[in-house]
């Protein structure tokens, strides 16, 4: 239909697949998926494990330039080339996509299951029922609650008592094995510890000031950023200032997306440094001896969710870390199923949040390396609209034809395509068509993405075609995967944390340099001192620009990349460094998008888009 109907209207109009057909229609057998309801399935990691020795398919990542708050159209263009590589050329095929944040879905950016005529189905289903960030919000919780008693505890009571109280059978739990053997304690009998020792075992000594760990909810609640724990009475008066964040931003998520397998989550989750001692060590979630109920509470939705297009090809929606703070990417383990369902004739296309410059990069330098997996072809996702953003033009009149301002903003588009490059990944343009844009400002991207070096440029009307609209696109990511793969890492993980810092932000961001106050300095001591040095890099910072102040738009110049602070996640295993003012707990508009959604006579939700 023209003009396009709402999302919802569209995802309500096409009558599902039944989840058993399309798990059958993929090649898993009865055992290897589970249903939940007729809407969604999840898939067992044994698919994988059977599958282990098959090839994998080709690896497709969708990224974009520096977007407008809108967003550019990076997920509608990789269910649009799922679309149409499934159900127009015949292939098999699977987009990966991260599980939506209610947050954004009630505030301001709506549902994040596509577009017009290239969505996930049921658009309600995947925006509101998937269960994976309720179970990290729950073990992120879990964690908190562990932190707050066990400084109760320890504050209310001798060496011994806490001893008694924690071994009271006289044995050790697997945790505090592990405990003792950091503490260079080899003993197996807690009768044979000494009072010294006792001491050394019960009190974690937690500094209530390094504390980084916050709780974790799902909702844009803007007044959870800074909250007083411990009020009442009954805590004795052990207050202290902590905060929320939105669940998505909580390192159980990146553990999530980062596993490659059950045993693998459960040695990250035991990683987690939640703050430090009154020595200045480390404190772990393993001597906290929450890691294994932490992975309890995550192992179901180790397993991918399935679901399925408007044109009933495959989708694997699964984890969905922020892009910011975390590395912004779906998780391994869905990439790497889909991989080996799809087989070596096969394509698995996979969306990175943010611009090509955030989640982008970490897809390459944090997701790659941790999976092993080698890229084929990258897609730069970009529209008229944003380009001409880009060359200064407000928003509202980006309607307007204006080939010369899209001509001006395209230097933000080849800057991208010559980083993605240095990837050694070839690199397909997809000019994401909307009704406004007109035939030259079209002509002249591609015309600018050949000059940059792109491997091909097109444009593309899967939004209002599906499948069919992005013909041209298939055609162009199937050639470009047929090219040799050269892919390399931007940087070296046995370089100091400041030469990694400092290549990404002059490869990539193209800063003169990099500054850092004396605390950070002093931090990033610290990591490397404590045996952290060796991490990738996750650097914090805006979308809106290759630098760190959303205003600077293009390609910015000489400008210092300022680092006001830098945390290390463990369990995640990266170094994250932040730039600029990030908030890891959003707010809500005036009119937020809940205002509009509703239940209908019939029982059908409305308003969602
Ligand atoms: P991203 O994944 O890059 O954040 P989305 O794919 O979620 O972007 O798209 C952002 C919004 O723009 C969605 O509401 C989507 O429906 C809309 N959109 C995307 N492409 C088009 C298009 N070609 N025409 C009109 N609206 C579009
Ligand atoms: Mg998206």
């Amino acid at each position: 239909l023209s003009p396009v109907p709402p999302d919802i209207v569209v995802s309500q109009s096409v009558k599902l697949l039944p989840i058993h057909e399309l798990a059958k229609k993929v090649g898993l057998l009865p055992d290897e998926y589970e249903l939940h309801g007729d809407r969604r399935g999840k898939i067992k990691l044994d698919a994988y494990e059977r599958r282990k020795d098959k090839r994998d398919g080709k690896y497709v990542l969708v990224t974009g330039i520096n977007p407008t708050p809108l967003g550019e159209g990076k997920t509608t263009t990789t269910v649009g080339l799922t679309q149409s590589l499934g159900a127009h050329f015949n292939k098999k095929v699977f987009a990966c996509l991260r599980c939506p944040s209610r947050g954004p879905t009630f505030g301001i950016k709506g549902g994040a299951a596509g577009g017009g005529y290239s969505q996930v189905i049921p658009m309600d289903v995947f925006n509101l029922d998937l269960p994976d960030i309720d179970a990290v919000a729950l073990a992120n919780n879990l964690c908190s609650a562990a932190i707050d008693t066990r400084m109760f505890h320890e504050a209310t009571q001798s060496d011994s008592a806490l001893f008694r109280r924690l071994c009271p059978g006289n044995d050790f739990s697997k945790s505090m094995l592990k405990r003792l053997e950091k503490l260079g304690i080899f003993k197996k009998n807690p009768s044979d510890l000494t009072k010294d020792e006792i001491s050394q075992f019960a009190r974690l000594d937690i500094d209530p000031d390094t504390i980084q760990w916050k709780r974790a909810v799902d909702v844009n609640d803007r007044f959870l950023r800074e909250v007083i724990v411990g009020v009442s009475s009954t805590e004795k008066g052990l207050q202290r200032t902590t905060g929320f964040d939105i669940a998505v931003a909580s390192e159980v998520m990146v553990v999530l997306a980062l596993a490659t397998s059950l045993q693998d989550l459960r040695e990250r989750m035991g990683k987690i440094v939640i703050g430090r001692n009154k020595k200045s060590l480390p404190v772990t979630t393993e001597d906290l001896g929450v890691a294994g109920a932490m992975s309890v509470l995550t192992k179901e939705v180790l397993k991918p969710n399935l679901m399925q297009t408007l044109e009933h090809t495959p989708v694997l929606i699964h984890a969905g870390p922020f892009a910011n703070i975390a590395h912004g990417n779906s998780s391994i383990i869905a990439d790497k199923i889909a991989l080996k369902l799809v087989g070596e004739d096969g394509y698995v296309v996979t969306e990175a949040g943010f611009g090509a410059d955030c989640g982008g990069e970490k897809f390459f330098n944090i997701k790659c390396r941790n999976s092993g997996l080698v890229p084929n072809c990258c897609v730069i996702v970009a529209t008229v609209r944003a380009l001409k953003v880009h060359a200064g033009l407000p928003l509202k009149e980006c309607k307007k034809k204006n080939v010369e301002a899209v001509k001006a903003g395209c230097g933000n588009l080849v800057q991208h395509i010559e980083n993605i490059k240095k990837f050694g990944v070839p690199v397909v343009v997809c000019i994401n068509k909307f009704d406004t844009d007109a035939k030259e400002e079209v002509d002249v991207i591609i015309e600018k993405a050949m000059e940059g070096g792109a491997y091909a440029a097109v444009p593309s009307e899967h939004f209002a075609k599906g499948g069919e609209g992005a013909k041209e696109l298939s055609k162009a990511v199937m050639k470009a995967c047929e090219t040799k793969s050269n892919f390399k890492f931007l940087y070296d993980l046995d370089l100091p944390i400041k030469r990694k810092i400092e290549i990404i932000a002059k490869e990539i961001y193209r800063a003169d340099k990099v500054e850092y106050s004396e605390k950070t300095s002093s931090d990033i001591e610290n990591f490397e001192k404590n045996g952290f040095g060796k991490l990738p890099i996750c650097i914090a910072k805006t979308q809106y620009s290759f630098s760190h102040d959303p205003k600077l738009l293009g390609t910015p110049k000489g400008f210092t990349l300022p680092i006001r602070e830098v945390r290390a996640s463990i369990g995640a295993g990266f170094i994250f460094p932040i730039c600029g003012k990030i908030s890891t707990m959003p707010g809500l508009p005036t009119r937020p998008a809940y205002y509009d959604v509703d239940i209908d006579e019939k029982g059908e939700i409305v308003g969602l888009f």
